[in-house]
């Protein structure tokens, strides 16, 4: 159970985010998503944006892509309130176009409290615009979900020792049918992690040659 400091933290991120302004998704969101799960979780998903459905009802990850995502949840071990659910961005960008770099700019440090809130073991970041992110917070680079996926690094993000597990976005499968087995195995390899069946490795000299992945390298 959450204590009472976790959860007014939480409950004043929130209110923020319902009053942001600080970019111009405020205008065309019909609710902003902040995010939702146990503040005690050992795992945080993070998405890229909401999409249509996620802006109706002000939740993350319903609709279809949401239904997928339960399912894949069950194959770690896990249901979906057992966990923390966020996105780089709070509100959903119009006809779904490919978050900014400014956007994210502006919302990644709501993104940042929670984590900082949730202090999770594990991070699975979900598609490209998620893992880029998390990636420049590690001072990696990044280039392709492809050359990651499927792995699990032990990396520091924002001062915390964490397990970063990057995977596609769960909305890549409902277009292209022969993603859902690479999501099914990658989220029973976060699993096999927590379960701590799967050791973590560095990231290697690929990732970590240059260090200085930055929101504008992953963004291009
Ligand atoms: Fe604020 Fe983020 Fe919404 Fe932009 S996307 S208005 S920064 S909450």
């Amino acid at each position: 159970m959450a204590g009472p400091d976790k959860r007014a933290a939480m409950e004043a991120l929130v209110a923020e985010i319902r009053a942001c302004t600080r970019c111009p998704l405020h205008a065309t969101r019909k609710n902003p998503v902040p995010g939702e799960g146990d503040l005690d979780a050992q795992v945080m998903l993070i998405g890229e944006a909401p999409g249509r459905w996620e802006d109706e009802k002000g939740r993350p990850f319903v609709g279809a892509a949401g239904k997928l995502l339960d399912k894949l949840l069950a194959l770690a071990g896990f249901r979906r309130e057992e966990v923390y659910i966020a996105n780089v961005l709070k509100c959903r960008p119009p006809g779904n176009r490919d978050p900014r770099p400014e956007e994210v700019r502006a919302c990644t440090p709501f993104l940042d409290r929670q984590i900082r809130i949730i202090r999770p073991e594990v991070i699975m970041t979900l598609g490209r615009h998620s893992t880029g992110y998390l990636f420049s917070r590690a001072g990696l680079e990044f280039r392709r979900v492809s050359d990651v996926r499927g792995r699990v690094y032990e990396v520091e993000v924002l001062g915390l020792r964490v397990k970063l597990i990057p995977t596609l976005h769960p909305a890549s499968a409902l277009y292209n049918p022969s993603y859902r087995s690479v999501l099914e195995s990658d989220f029973e390899l976060l699993g096999r992690v927590v379960r701590g069946a799967v050791e973590p490795e560095r990231p290697g000299p690929e990732l970590a040659g240059r260090r200085r992945g930055t929101l504008e390298e992953f963004m291009v």
